[in-house]
């Protein structure tokens, strides 16, 4: 029996970080490199919030630009990888907690595309994005997440991008990450090492740090879902950790039977 394929939360920062050259830029490349090859990639992205949750069905997702403000260079971006309609029906079929609705007009948003890029340069994997229901509890995520853990076995790669700590108005160019910043990201560290989900559906109770770190929750929930599916057996492996900007943190998070290293 082949193993599970490992799951994936990426702390995606700014989309400059995909047309510069940079060190997170580099340790996604190589995290793509280390990781087996996907029959089909889930993204789960902060960047598509819906009303219920969503599959694109998609066969030929477009690469939408959704930003403001950034260099032409920017929009040029294209990431024409196959849609994934096989594997939202599938998904359709594992979620029971919730009605997922198939949706033909999503493509590939900033948060998939931004990571997709380093991952798999040559954009030959299908993929397909799950919405983020803005209704939903925390707990509800989280449940949801764990419906489609099976389908690792399927050599479905399950792709949340995020980021633990996202706070835009209080963004530096120069300067450390903020103390705050540095204690909800190693809050989430640790909740994740122990598999003390309560601790993540609960941030809040991180008290300010969490305030600071989530205030809204759309960045955050990503990594719900690929704690989720998590399996028995699998370890978590961290292989990229550290801030931009001051108040982003770029933490990536791994589970798989093998930790997957930059080493
Ligand atoms: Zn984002």
């Amino acid at each position: 029996m082949t193993s599970p394929m490992p799951a994936l939360f990426i702390g995606h920062g700014s989309p400059m970080l995909a047309v510069t050259e940079n060190p997170y830029r580099t340790a996604w490349r190589r995290i793509g490199e280390a990781l087996p090859r996907p029959r089909a990639i889930l993204c789960v992205s902060a960047h598509w919030v819906t009303d219920g949750t969503r599959v694109a069905t998609t066969a030929r997702p477009r690469t939408i630009h959704d930003f403001g403000g950034f260099p032409r260079e920017l929009y040029a971006q294209q990431y024409p990888a196959p849609g994934a309609p096989d594997l939202a029906r599938r998904v359709m079929g594992h979620v029971t907690s919730a009605v997922v609705v198939p949706d033909d007009a999503w493509g590939l948003d900033h948060g998939a595309w931004c990571v997709l890029q380093s991952l798999f340069p040559a954009a030959d994997v299908p993929v397909c994005q799950l919405s983020l229901d803005a209704g939903l509890s925390m707990q509800g995520h989280l449940v949801l997440g764990r419906e489609l853990a099976a389908l690792r076995n399927e050599g479905v790669l399950i792709l949340g991008s995020g980021n633990v700590v996202h706070n835009l108005h209080r963004m530096r160019a120069a300067g450390d990450a903020y103390d705050w910043a540095v204690d909800f990201d190693a809050y989430v560290r640790r909740a994740v090492e122990t598999g003390y989900d309560d601790a993540l559906v609960d941030y809040v109770l991180a008290g300010d740090s969490a305030a600071l770190s989530v205030p809204t929750t759309e960045h955050y929930l990503p990594l719900l879902y690929v704690v989720g599916v998590r399996q028995a057996g699998d370890g978590a492996s961290f292989p990229l950790e550290g801030f931009d900007l001051g108040s982003l943190s770029m933490l990536s998070v791994a589970y798989g039977s093998a930790p997957v290293s930059l080493l």
